[in-house]
């Protein structure tokens, strides 16, 4: 199949973990592949970059996570568990607590990765937790295999070997204020809906409680919420190197604007945002793309910090990632505020400290790296730094003191490192229980987009998260359209 004229046999447009996932795969399976990406190193969401700041140089040799920190979706992501990350020498470091959710008065929710710590730390409540929660947890790699899937063909056995009744009995306590019911305690409501906040949508929302359920089973599975030694951009170095081991090209540094860029191929995936996608097609297709709506923002905040983050509970310091946004109805409406343009007083944060499970990532006169980002409305030009500080002083008083300096990336500035992020929209399109299905339209194939041309980004099934299956199912369908099988993705083939 490899042609040796100059028209590829494929061109990938974008080398975020989707673009690599769906030019690894084809590449495998002996066709010619290029990659193209505008930005002058691999990776997307998935880069690991020196941390410099007007205070901090280049010597201190801090690194930050661009965009994602923590592949939570990849251990059980099939694409990725048969390339074996772990194989290839990227470490997955499994935090003993994979979530928390800092309250007021000193008080937190900790999800501990152990199921049993975790219920019993929650006292009142730790039974119900087991009995929503355990199931999920029990059944993780099936709930996995179905928010994975490209929801035209639901693995039918995972649904209904258990996975499907847990999911249902976990949409039905958290896809709606009835079910608040189902709470005794503020700490274990408002641990769960800082998982289901990840969405970056009206709470509560079916959306968002799949969410909830599906990222609440894997905090508890043994791979939990991992982060990567050495920066999650460890894994883009992976997928780059296999890519090359078997024939395919990268080419950076080349943006692709219009259809005139567009280098020529017998089939072209784009991982990008369907918005952007859109300007490559002409009409009726690219109208198409254009109806999935651009999802909210968010305003990357990337920290130099002196000392840990002084959490008031300590065991929020033992996180990988802290949930920071108060109480339930806090959310609510900070994340209502969002849906509705505007900015929260008290935003949602999500919160990662490297450091504290990765001592490596110090730099060489102890400072350290904090990942941070809030959610605000599309295309938000404000830096929220002190709506953020205010926040995190309020669960870690004296945290202003450890603060270095941080660099902000405001959504409207977002798409400056990485064009598929449009207004700062990091979903590839707003996310609704309709829109993870009829993403990017209502369509029974959603990754053709055109002839020859398929979508592969986070804008198609199963939607945002580092796990590679847009790009995979993508590239399974191309495979399909040419007759050949799906190759082996293991390690050594
Ligand atoms: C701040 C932030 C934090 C996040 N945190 C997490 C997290 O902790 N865990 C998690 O699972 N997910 C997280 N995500 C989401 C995750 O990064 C994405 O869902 C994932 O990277 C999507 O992969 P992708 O391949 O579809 O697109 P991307 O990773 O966005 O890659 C798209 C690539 O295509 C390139 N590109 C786009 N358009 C063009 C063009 N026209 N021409 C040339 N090149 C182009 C871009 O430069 C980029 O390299 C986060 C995202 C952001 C922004």
């Amino acid at each position: 199949m490899t042609t040796t004229s100059a028209l590829r046999d494929v061109v990938v447009v974008g080398s975020g973990p989707n673009g690599l996932a769906a030019a690894v795969t084809l590449a495998r399976a002996g066709l010619a592949v290029t990659v193209v990406e505008g930005q002058p190193e691999p990776g997307g969401g998935v880069r690991t970059l020196p941390l410099v700041s007007d205070r901090v140089g280049p010597d201190e040799g801090l690194l930050r996570d661009v965009c994602a920190a923590v592949p939570a979706a990849a251990p059980t992501s099939p694409f990725f568990a048969e390339l074996d990350l772990p194989a290839r020498g990227v470490d997955l470091l499994v935090p003993e607590v994979s979530y928390a959710q800092p309250l007021d008065g000193g008080r937190a929710g900790v999800a501990w990765r152990d199921l049993a710590r975790t219920v019993e730390g929650l006292g009142e409540d730790g039974e119900r937790w087991r009995r929503l929660v355990g199931p999920l947890v029990r059944h993780h790699e099936d709930v996995a295999r179905i928010a994975l899937s490209d929801k035209r063909s639901l693995p039918v056995a995972a649904v209904v070997g258990g996975a499907g009744a847990a999911l249902a009995a976990a949409l039905a306590v958290l896809s709606t204020r009835a079910g608040d019911r189902w709470w005794r305690t503020d700490v274990a409501h408002a641990l769960i809906t800082g998982v289901a906040a990840h969405t970056i949508t009206a709470l509560p929302s079916v959306a968002a409680a799949g969410t909830a359920a599906y990222l609440g089973a894997l905090a508890h599975s043994p791979s939990g919420w991992p982060l990567v030694r050495g920066g999650i951009g460890e894994i883009t170095r992976v997928l780059v190197a296999d890519l090359r081991a078997h024939g395919g090209q990268l080419v950076v540094d080349r943006p692709v604007r219009g259809r005139e860029d567009l280098p020529a191929a017998r089939h072209t995936l784009l991982d990008t945002h369907a918005c952007v996608a859109a300007r490559m097609l002409a009409e009726p297709f690219r109208g198409r793309l254009e109806r999935l709506p651009v999802g909210a923002g968010v305003c990357k905040l990337d920290y130099v910090l002196s000392a840990p983050v002084p959490w008031a509970h300590p065991d929020v310091a033992r996180a990988g990632t802290v949930h920071v946004g108060g109480s339930v109805e806090q959310m609510r409406q900070a994340e209502a505020e969002v849906a509705a343009g505007r900015h929260p007083d008290r935003p949602v944060l999500l919160v990662s400290d490297p450091a504290s499970h990765d001592p490596g990532r110090s730099g060489r006169s102890g400072l350290r790296p904090l990942w941070a980002y809030a959610h605000v409305p599309r295309g938000s030009d404000r830096d929220v730094r002190p709506q953020a500080e205010q926040q995190l002083e309020r669960f870690a008083p004296g945290f202003r003191d450890v603060v270095v300096d941080c660099v902000v990336t405001p959504a409207s500035r977002m798409a400056d490192h990485n064009a598929a992020l449009v207004d700062g929209d990091i979903s590839g399109g707003a996310v609704s229980m309709w829109r993870m299905v009829a993403r990017p339209g209502p369509r029974p194939d959603p990754y053709a987009v055109a002839p020859g041309v398929w979508l592969c980004s986070s804008s198609v099934p199963p939607g945002p998260g580092v796990h590679g299956m847009g790009g995979h199912h993508a590239a399974r369908r191309v495979l399909r359209e040419l007759g050949l099988p799906v190759p082996s993705l293991a390690p050594g083939r």
